[in-house]
């Protein structure tokens, strides 16, 4: 029997209509190349939106094309989320700290209508313009006034080109399954591969992310995403936030600028950031050097990669500030699971909670976990027994956008395989052993380089650490430490391996240890383990 309930698509426009009659005087704060401080309203940012998406018919965009971004976090980069995709179109988010090499792939690949560029990027746009297929139609985010000269190519300022545009639009009509959003993943190996939301996708992940043990977001909060929008969408942030009203601050160009990000957080009243890592180390930093505080901001959000303690530490003991760790992908778009306490926590001493805090938290309703072993057999929730974390759920990818080969991370059974080792506690709480391929096999044992990296920044003089294994003729492979040091400390390598002892087995302490001046990185944000594998390989 089937149910009496309306059949109403699940699309992206219900959250701009909502916001809009809700929310509408809800503020939306940027820093952008051409205004330190830009604020509006919901209001008006629909009101942009749907001028934009008139002026995207009017450059000859239809309903499936994709529509490119290089751009920062702001108002700009908002409108055009919601206009392309509420327009049929697909918007399509570029990072531009990708290799030129893989930039050219991708803007290829996706086969861009309409590129939007931040003024920045167009001395890259003039380089890689000959090498692409064919050349967008490129709007540059600016006013007039700020609009920067190219010899070799034709620029269209975008507040130009939204000036006599009606702001009055029929929405086309489409189904919930339409295209909304293309992220190509970094792309480790191989070419970068395109992971293609759609309208139910982003919608459903957007309900999801604001639940009270996900985000908790509401319309009492502000909330300042440092994760960029060219990165899996800001984590959900552009559709989550204005789908309950919440305040929205976009940091702009200016995502790694300790200053910038404690100035938005206090004069906005910033109760919600969210960011990798590497972002919180460096705000961190700077507000220990200035011995500044944080007033309104009450938690983060840490993912993209493992949170060290010592960033959780920090936030709660010096600034009140509780950290949520976060685990996701591109492919889960992107969220797969939020640590938040449960009513078990009351019941542990604070090493546990601690320890459980760790952990990558519990899967989001709507997606599920198994981890299994190397013949595909389910393993346990034990808290003990690792093996290979494989997902699905209807925000999860289904396969890759026009991808040449067949996907081996999609198998026949439904599930996706996520690349990532993981454990599961009786409780549901994931704990990340390492991505398989990072994880260090010495004498037939694993070694999980996520642990070790764990423990070094613990040690009080460690900014940054990754550990990578190396060839051994005894045991296959040893992990090796790389640390950056913190500023100014005076920190030996023989200190840094004694710290390991008494922490974990003796025979996965590493015994030996580099201290270099700068990690690599990867265009996220991440520590690049394969770039660091190559310079240590070549001395
Ligand atoms: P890429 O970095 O390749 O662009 P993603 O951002 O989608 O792609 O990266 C997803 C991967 O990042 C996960 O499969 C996992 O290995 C890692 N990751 C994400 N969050 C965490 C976390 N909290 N702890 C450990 N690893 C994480």
């Amino acid at each position: 029997m089937q149910g009496l309930m309306m059949d109403r698509a699940l699309t992206i426009h219900s959250i701009l209509d909502y916001a809009e009659r809700n929310h509408g005087q809800r503020e939306i704060v940027s820093v952008t190349a051409d205004n330190p401080c830009h604020r509006y309203t919901y209001s008006d940012a629909f009101a942009r939106t749907k001028q934009l998406a008139n002026a995207l018919s009017s450059l000859g965009a239809r309903m499936g094309d994709r529509i490119g971004t290089l751009a920062w976090n702001d108002h700009r980069h908002f409108e055009i989320y919601y206009a392309s995709s509420c327009n049929g179109m697909v918007c399509h988010t570029i990072n531009p700290r990708l290799f030129e090499q893989q930039l050219i792939y991708i803007i290829n690949h996706a086969e861009d209508k309409v590129l939007f560029t931040d003024p920045a990027f167009i001395p890259l746009l003039e380089q890689l313009a000959t090498k692409l297929d064919e050349l967008p139609i490129l709007v540059v985010l600016s006013d007039k006034a700020n609009m920067p000269k190219s010899g070799s190519l034709k620029l269209i300022c975008y507040e130009t080109l939204l000036e006599g545009e009606s702001p009055q639009i029929d929405w086309p009509d489409f189904g919930e399954d339409t295209a909304a959003a293309l992220c190509y993943t970094s792309g480790t190996t191989g070419n970068p591969k395109g992971v293609l939301f759609s309208h139910r996708s982003t919608l459903l992940h957007a309900y999801a992310v604001a639940l009270p043990d996900v985000f908790n977001l509401s319309t009492r909060d502000s909330v300042l995403p440092v994760v960029p929008m060219f990165h899996a969408c800001a984590w959900g942030i552009p559709y989550a936030a204005p789908l309950v009203g919440a305040k929205l601050v976009f940091p702009g160009p200016k995502m790694a600028d300790g200053a910038t990000l404690h100035n938005l957080m206090e004069s906005e009243q910033v109760t919600l950031a969210l960011g990798v890592p590497t972002v919180w180390l460096a705000l961190l930093d700077y507000l220990r050097i200035n011995d500044l505080k944080l007033t309104t901001l009450n938690r983060t959000v840490v993912g993209g990669a493992a949170c060290p303690s010592s960033i959780m530490d920090e936030f709660r003991e010096t600034f009140g500030v509780t950290t949520h760790h976060a685990w996701g992908m591109t492919e889960l778009s992107p969220l797969g699971t939020l640590n938040s306490p449960n009513s078990e926590w009351s019941e542990l001493n604070t090493e546990q909670r601690a320890q459980q805090r760790l952990k990558q938290g519990r899967g989001i309703c709507g997606i599920n976990l198994k981890i299994v072993d190397e013949n595909n057999n389910e393993l346990p929730w034990d808290g003990v027994a690792f093996g290979a974390l494989k997902v699905r759920g209807p925000w999860v990818c289904s396969d890759y956008f026009k991808l040449e080969s067949e996907s081996s991370a999609h198998h026949a059974d439904g599930w996706f395989d996520t690349g990532d080792v993981a454990s599961i506690d009786e409780q549901g709480f994931l704990k990340i052993v390492d991505r398989s391929k990072d994880l260090i096999k010495s004498g037939g044992e694993w070694i999980s380089s996520v642990e070790l990296e764990n423990i070094a920044m613990t040690h009080p003089g460690v900014q940054e650490a990754a550990v990578i294994g190396i060839a051994d003729e005894k045991w296959t492979e040893r992990p090796l430490l790389v640390v950056v040091p913190k500023n100014g400390a005076d920190v030996d390598t023989s200190d840094l391996l004694m710290h390991f002892d008494g922490k974990i087995a003796k025979w996965s302490i590493p015994e030996k240890a580099l201290l270099v001046a700068e990690l690599p990185h990867t265009a996220t944000g991440k520590i690049s383990k394969m770039q660091l594998r190559q310079q240590v390989k070549s001395g």
